[in-house]
C-alpha cells in the first residue's frame, strides 16, 4: 500500500535499516544522561540547523508531538493572551486548547480562499501570534512574506508558527518568527512520537523572564536541559537517532524546497485538466505545496476512495466538513516519483 496520507505518512524507505542499526548499536537502551546521548542529540541539532537553514543563534528542542508544543506555549509563554490566525481544523485546535488554558486567546478567522489577513494584526504588545503556516485541513499555507509582515507589524509581541506538515518539505525562513514546531510523522518522512521546537533568542529570553516551571515540560527546564544537549524526561531516543539517520541523508532545504514546488506544479496542472476532480481551492496564492485537497462531488468521491485502496493506495480523507466532496493527496519528500505516476495514472479516468 503506497500512503498518500497527509500524515502520519510514508516513511522513509531507510527506515527499517536504521531501525535495525539502532537495535544492534545499542541505541534502544541507550541512556538519556549519557555521553552517547549527549553526543547524538548535539549532532542531531546540528544537522536540523544545517539542513533546515534554521539560524545558529537559536535553540532546537525536542518535544513529543506538536499538541505538546500548544500545551508548552500556553503554559509557559502566553501571559496577557493570544491571536490565532487560521482558517482550518489545526489552527481551531490551536486555538482551542491554548482558550482552556489561557482563556483570553482570540481567534481571527480568514476564509480558505483568502490570504490570511495579517493587517487585522498591528502594534500589539506582550501577544503570543499564533500562525498555522500550512493548514493540513484545508491544503492552504501562509508564505514566508506574510509571516515576516506579521513580525514587522508587531515587534512588542512573539510570534509562533506550526509547521507540522511543511517543515522539512519547504524553505521556512525561521528568522521570521519566534517559534516554530513540526512533528516528524508528515514532511520528515518518520514514524510518529517526535516532534522539534524551534526558538528565537527573543523567545528563549522571554521563556526565562517568565520562568513558569510548573510542569515537567515547562519551558524554562527544557531550556535548561538542552543547555546540556538533553530533555526533562526520558525522550523518544529512537525517534531523535531515525532522525539524525534521516537527516545524515537528505538534501538542503533549497533543493528539497524546489521538487516540492515543482511537484505541487505538477499536480496542479494535472488536476486542471481533469474533468471530475479538481484543486479544492480556487485561489492559487494559498495553495499548500505539501498538501494537495481534490474535490469531487460526493458518489465520485466515494468511488475514487474505493476504488485507490483496490489498487494499493491509501488517500488522505478529506477533513472536517469538507470530509465528503474531498480527499487530501501528500506531497512529502519520502513519496517517490514512480508511486506519484502510479497514482496519477489510476486518477487519469476521473
Ligand atoms: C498533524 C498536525 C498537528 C498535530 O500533530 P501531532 O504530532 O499529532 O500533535 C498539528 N498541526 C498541524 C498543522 C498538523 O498537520
Amino acid at each position: 500500500m503506497i500512503s498518500f496520507y497527509p500524515g502520519p505518512s510514508r516513511v522513509h524507505d531507510e527506515i527499517p535499516r536504521y531501525v535495525k542499526d539502532a537495535h544492534s548499536l545499542g541505541i534502544m537502551s541507550v541512556n538519556h544522561r549519557s555521553e552517547d546521548f549527549i553526543r547524538m542529540s548535539k549532532t542531531t541539532v546540528g544537522l536540523l540547523k544545517e539542513k533546515l537553514r534554521i539560524p545558529k543563534s537559536y535553540t532546537v528542542l525536542f518535544t513529543g508531538s506538536a499538541t505538546e508544543c500548544w500545551e508548552i506555549l500556553a503554559q509557559s509563554i502566553i501571559t496577557e493572551g493570544s491571536l490565532h490566525l487560521f482558517n482550518g481544523a489545526f489552527g481551531q485546535k490551536w486555538f482551542d486548547y491554548t482558550s482552556r488554558l489561557q482563556p483570553a486567546a482570540q481567534a481571527l478567522r480568514f476564509q480558505v480562499n483568502e490570504l490570511a489577513d495579517v493587517h487585522r494584526i498591528n502594534d500589539q504588545k506582550d501577544q503570543l501570534i499564533c500562525v498555522t503556516q500550512n493548514e493540513t485541513s484545508t491544503g492552504t499555507q501562509v508564505t514566508n512574506a506574510l509571516i515576516r509582515k506579521i513580525k514587522k507589524n508587531n515587534p512588542g509581541s512573539l510570534v509562533a508558527v506550526d509547521a507540522t506538515s511543511s517543515m522539512a518539505g519547504i524553505y521556512l525562513d525561521f528568522k521570521a518568527a519566534d517559534f516554530w514546531y513540526a512533528s516528524v510523522q508528515k514532511c520528515f518522512g518518520l514514524p510518529a512520537g517526535l516532534a522539534i521546537l524551534v526558538c528565537s533568542p527573543a523567545a528563549v529570553e522571554k521563556a526565562k523572564a517568565i520562568n513558569e516551571r510548573k510542569h515537567y515540560n515547562s519551558l524554562p527546564f527544557m531550556l535548561d536541559m538542552m543547555d546540556l544537549w538533553q530533555t526533562p524526561f526520558t525522550p523518544n531516543v529512537l525517534g531523535i537517532y531515525l532522525l539524525m539517520r534521516v537527516l545524515e541523508q537528505s538534501k538542503s532545504i533549497d533543493e528539497t524546497n524546489a521538487i516540492t514546488v515543482q511537484r505541487y506544479e505538477d499536480w496542479k496542472e494535472f488536476l486542471g485538466e481533469r474533468k471530475m476532480i479538481s484543486h479544492f481551492i480556487q485561489n492559487e496564492k494559498v495553495h499548500s505545496h505539501t498538501v494537495l485537497p481534490v474535490h469531487a462531488e460526493a458518489e465520485t468521491m466515494k468511488l475514487i476512495k474505493k476504488e485507490a485502496r483496490l489498487n494499493g493506495m491509501l488517500l488522505g480523507e478529506g477533513y472536517g466538513e469538507f470530509k465528503p466532496e474531498t480527499f487530501r493527496i501528500a506531497n512529502f519528500p519520502a513519496l517517490k516519483d514512480k508511486e506519484i505516476t502510479v497514482l496519477r495514472k489510476f486518477l487519469k479516468k476521473y
